[in-house]
């Protein structure tokens, strides 16, 4: 079998390891003749996994007992409407900065739901720049400052955390957890969807500080009060078993590749490789981003012409190069080095880059 390399923005690459194991294990999960897909998600087997995945986030991330861990379905995108339900007090307003196309959908759906603050917007400058982080203030009546550590799309990243004192800090880190290390006491939440650097599709990961829970309204339905599902340790209802299964196996082959900080060097290794290229004086490649706030894990990137940047991705998937292309939004081309991807993934990519600058620029 020849896999192909897999740039993808999302769902992501996953480590051959991992697809291996759950190949293994689909049909007679380690030897109890029966399949984690068939067992009811309260068997001690599938426990085992959905505790041993909390634990490991807990683990890799440093989270502090104070906080809860949860797995829980409807992605990154169901907690823009959740997060202003539970948290959102009324006669208080919720501060968000637009970085993006991200941070504006999560905009888009507190308006529906209460006063919302725009603290910065990058539209002036084509969402390709952020703040600095010291910069950023909250308003007096502030419930919570939101924000989106990476946008996807946009390609750019914070690199330093704001400073908000006691308001809650929440961040969508949907399409950067785990590449880097966190300080997850500055936060009051951490959520994201898993498909980008933890596993394949079908959850979103939560961790919230849990003084944040006692806020969440008794009048919310069941599931869209975060406290439910914090009570009942993420199984308040069936919870998205095969996925926390494939994520208890990223965090495994995390762990086992050096944990976060190993990520971390991976993740800087890897787009530093592709920023060289972009940056090697012969302007043939392009980064459209502030150079302060380039992200690690998605690197936009344009080429002389519409037509080049059509040719580029054609023969890229030719050599077996996947989803190169950029978002419909935004034009252009855009690597994705999530955790699944191999450095040597990236070093063909970088070769082909410059074979490609070579024969066309
Ligand atoms: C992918 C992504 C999401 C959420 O996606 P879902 O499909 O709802 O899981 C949210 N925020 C960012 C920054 C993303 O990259």
């Amino acid at each position: 079998m020849s896999r192909k390399l897999n740039f993808a923005a999302g769902p992501c690459a996953i480590p051959l390891e991992v697809l291996e194991e759950m190949k293994e294990n689909m049909v007679d999960y380690q030897g109890n003749g029966i399949s984690l897909a068939e067992v009811s998600h309260r068997h001690k087997l599938y426990d085992d996994v959905h505790n041993e995945a909390i634990s490991l986030m807990k683990e890799l991330l440093k989270v502090p007992d104070n906080y809860s861990i949860l797995f829980l379905g409807g992605g990154g995108t169901l907690a823009f409407t959740m997060i202003p339900m539970n948290f959102l007090t009324p006669g208080k307003t919720a501060d968000y900065i637009s970085s993006g196309a991200w941070a504006k959908k999560a905009i888009d759906d507190a308006k529906k739901v209460g006063k919302v603050n725009i603290v910065y917007d990058g539209k002036d400058n084509g969402y390709s720049s952020l703040p600095a982080a010291s910069s950023v203030k909250a308003s007096d009546d502030s419930a919570y400052f939101h924000f989106t550590s990476n946008e996807t799309i946009g390609g750019i990243q914070w690199k330093e955390w704001p400073e908000v004192g006691d308001v809650p800090l929440i961040c969508d880190m949907s399409s950067d957890i785990m590449s880097r290390e966190l300080p997850v006491e500055k936060f009051a939440m951490i959520y994201g969807g898993v498909q980008k650097n933890l596993g394949p599709a079908g959850a979103a990961f939560m961790i919230i500080r849990n003084d944040l829970l006692e806020r969440s309204p008794d009048n919310l339905t069941a599931y869209l009060n975060y406290k439910t599902h914090a009570d009942k340790n993420a199984m308040y209802n069936t919870p998205p078993v095969f996925t926390i299964w494939g994520v208890k196996l990223f965090l495994e082959w995390v762990r086992k590749n050096g944990g976060v900080s190993g990520m971390e060097k991976l993740s800087d290794k890897k787009s530093k490789l592709i920023y060289n290229v972009l940056d090697s004086g012969d302007n043939f490649y392009k980064s459209p981003v502030e150079a302060a706030f380039r992200s690690t894990m998605n690197i936009v990137f344009r080429l002389p012409s519409e037509d080049l940047e059509t040719q580029f991705v054609k023969e890229a998937e030719a050599e077996g190069m996947m989803f190169l292309k950029g978002h419909r939004s935004v034009g252009g081309c855009r690597a994705s080095l999530y955790n699944g991807v191999p450095v040597s993934a990236v070093q063909t990519l970088v070769d082909f880059m410059k074979e490609f600058s070579r024969k066309n620029g």
